[in-house]
């Protein structure tokens, strides 16, 4: 989005409209944030507005503010589509492709409103009206706060706002460590505090809340970790009966594949994560420096996101996924080794 379309959504948004927004499907701590942030900014002038999400987020993101406001479309679906289908504004944030919001999709595509997209992700698609996209920005939180400030409304972020907002800076930079992570960052971190966002309380209900059976998991999870030392690379994998047996509920394996890349000498980690619900097998891949996981994610399991960070998926079982996961790796050697030279 350039400065000079700024006005043209501040006419838009000068008289109550009824609007939606909407994260990526299985929404994560910014994809939530960010579009909770942007609904209590936007209840501050009036609007009717909405975030319907494709589908579940996980326990440890109940608290939030507005969370007893959200609907569901995958539960909720004929509700949510009437809200669409009036809605005069809808914004997407966190994703990139209006195929990242599932069966919710077609309800998009289908709406004459118009769309504003908030995103961070790499190669977004031109599907809004407005786009502001910044592959460099740490989360879309931050953009949602830049976005708030383009409209000079800074001041009007109060601490429901900033307690949304941090929750998605901190979950996508990793608790401000990934190089995402900038001096600008710290600065909207910095801001957010002063407003109002209580960060130990808000690390405390994100991260804390654990219970016993997602610990042993976990457990079963770093059992289960393989290490490819001439590959820089690490793995889990996680079938559905382990799954069954640890009581798996939405959310519990996350941050599970960032324990790979805590090894020394690995550059690339990968979870394989079987969904017998959903009939494929779900992918989460991170990286270290150069090696970028968006690409190999795009060139081989049918997904993306960012360089460092990328999910995807397989139609094969978890076995086959797997040796098609190694069989692979010997094309990446040399950048693997370079990613880990050069980090
Ligand atoms: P995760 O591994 O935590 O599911 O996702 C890591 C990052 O990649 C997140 O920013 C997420 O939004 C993005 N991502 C996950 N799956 C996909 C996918 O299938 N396609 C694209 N384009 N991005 C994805
Ligand atoms: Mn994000």
């Amino acid at each position: 989005m350039i400065k000079t379309q700024i006005p043209e959504i501040k006419a838009l948004l000068s008289t109550p409209r009824h609007i939606v927004i909407v994260p990526h499907k299985n929404p994560d701590g910014d994809a939530m944030g960010s579009t909770l942030g942007l609904y209590h900014y936007l209840k501050l002038y009036n609007h009717t507005a909405t975030v319907i999400a494709p589908n579940d987020y996980p326990e440890f993101l109940k608290w939030l503010p507005g969370d007893d406001a959200v609907m569901i479309f995958e539960n909720q679906t004929e509700e949510s589509r009437t809200l669409i289908d009036n809605a005069d504004l809808i914004f997407t944030l966190d994703f990139n492709s209006l195929s990242r919001v599932g069966a919710m999709s077609e309800a998009l595509e289908n709406s004459e409103a118009t769309k504003i997209m908030i995103d961070h992700h790499q190669q977004p698609d031109d599907y809004a009206a407005y786009t502001y996209s910044d592959v460099s920005m740490s989360s879309t939180c931050e953009m949602v706060y830049n976005f708030i400030e383009m409209l000079d409304d800074a001041n009007k972020i109060n601490a429901t706002i900033a307690t949304c907002l941090y929750v998605g800076i901190m979950t996508d930079t990793g608790s401000f460590r990934f190089p995402s992570t900038t001096s600008r960052t710290h600065e909207v971190v910095g801001c957010l505090i002063e407003k109002g966002a209580n960060n130990a309380q808000i690390h405390n209900n994100v991260f804390d809340t654990n219970s016993y059976s997602r610990l042993q998991l976990l457990g079963r999870a770093m059992q289960n970790l393989k290490v490819l030392p001439e590959f820089n690379t690490a793995y889990i994998t996680l079938s559905q009966a382990e799954l069954d047996e640890f009581n798996f509920k939405k959310g519990d394996t996350e941050g599970f594949v960032n324990y790979g890349l805590s090894l020394k000498g690995i550059v690339f980690a990968a979870i394989f994560i079987e969904n017998h619900q959903d009939e494929i097998i779900k992918i989460s891949l991170r990286s270290k420096g150069s090696f970028s996981v968006n690409q190999f994610s795009r060139a081989h399991f049918n997904g993306g996101g960012h360089d460092n960070a990328a999910g995807g998926r397989s139609d094969l079982s978890l076995q086959e996924t797997i040796d098609k996961f190694i069989s692979i790796l010997p094309q990446y050697k040399d950048e693997l080794s370079q990613a880990l030279k050069a980090h």
